[in-house]
């Protein structure tokens, strides 16, 4: 039987095809490659196709025998969430609506979903618990919350196990060097301080330095892309063999300030990377950094890059030698 990967085609997804893939899973992906790249998905069987459809859903479900979804297509960019909330009520709600119903007409129960820090908003405490107040600050977040609600009353109704998996800030890339991330527009710190370090932005820009931190700058909890992959094999893992609906974060439990990611990029780099300080972007929360160890407990997740520089390493070799990301923009 296979695993249905949505979005496989994304940052995070495809990471996780080759996770799936390394461990001999027989892997189907779906994506309309509106952001996501053929080109990183490094096997299975691969259709461009929008889960939006529930015809192409019903052909794909008739032709391959589905064991798992692992749900990652989505809009995902905060700051656009607030632009367009409705667009990401369609494309996060509605679609994972279609994608469910489908489901549970053709007989699969299990699904894996990639929900968000943004649940929580502004924390109550850190390191957040996932018992913690989900009071998301952005449409964003308030559709992955509510797309977890609605998984868990399809379970109390219909018995559709799900695992949903709240990242913090997902970086780095792959070891073998074949797949990273690549967004149009980038938005994102660390990929943005290396097109500086490249030489194709002038400089990094620090979204506000008087926050109630010891440099003034936010502090985010980054982890391993490959880890977050890890984990999604492990929650498929325990579907099968638990079967309980469930609710996770990820992340290193380490938070890093904007500065200390620039200059742990100057180091790595060996660049200059000029920095500005520039207003506060809307949202942001002074600091963000998980407790994962629910998932280090109950899934048995083990990250194993730890450190900001190991990271960063990773991230630098796919920016140097693809400097254009995959070219397909
Ligand atoms: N950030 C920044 N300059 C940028 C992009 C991001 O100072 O050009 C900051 C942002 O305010 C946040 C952190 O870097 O505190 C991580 O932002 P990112 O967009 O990578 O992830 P998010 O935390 O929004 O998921």
């Amino acid at each position: 039987m296979a695993i249905l990967v949505t979005g496989g085609a994304g940052y995070i997804g495809s990471h996780t095809v080759a996770e799936l893939l390394a461990h001999q899973e027989e892997v189907v992906v779906v994506d309309n490659l509106t952001t996501g790249h053929r080109k990183s998905v490094l096997g299975g069987t691969f259709y461009q196709g929008d889960i939006r459809d529930r015809d192409f859903l019903d052909d794909l479900f008739r032709k391959h025998q589905i064991e798992a979804v692992i749900h990652f297509a989505a809009s995902s960019l905060v700051g656009e969430s607030v632009q367009i909330p409705l667009s990401y009520y369609e494309n996060n709600l509605v679609a994972s609506h279609v994608l469910i119903s489908a489901m549970l007409d053709h007989g699969v129960k299990k699904i894996v979903f990639s929900s968000t820090a943004a649940v929580y908003g502004e924390p109550e405490r850190v390191p957040i618990r996932e018992e913690d107040r989900a009071e998301p600050a952005n449409p964003y977040g308030e559709t992955k919350l509510a797309m977890e609600k609605m998984f868990r009353w399809a379970d109390e109704a219909h018995g559709l196990k799900s695992i949903s998996l709240r990242y913090f800030n997902a970086a780095g890339a792959h070891p073998d060097g074949l797949i990273g991330e690549d967004h149009h527009p980038e938005t994102h710190l660390i990929p943005i301080i290396l097109q500086v370090a490249l030489g194709q932005r002038e400089e990094i820009r620090i979204f506000g330095d008087d926050y109630p931190t010891e440099d003034g700058t936010c502090i985010r909890d980054y982890i391993h892309v490959m880890d977050l992959a890890s984990a999604h094999f492990l929650a498929l893992e325990h579907l099968r063999q638990h079967g309980q609906s469930d609710v996770f974060n990820l992340g290193n439990g380490t938070g890093f300030s904007v500065r200390e990611v620039i200059e742990t990029a100057r180091r790595v780099t060996g660049q200059r990377i000029p920095e500005r300080v520039v207003s506060k972007r809307a949202g942001d929360p002074a600091v963000l950094i998980a407790s994962s160890d629910k998932a280090k407990r109950i899934l048995n997740w083990k990250p194993r890059y730890h450190q900001l520089e190991t990271i960063m390493e990773s991230a630098w070799n796919w920016h140097k030698n693809h400097p254009d990301g995959y070219g397909d923009r």
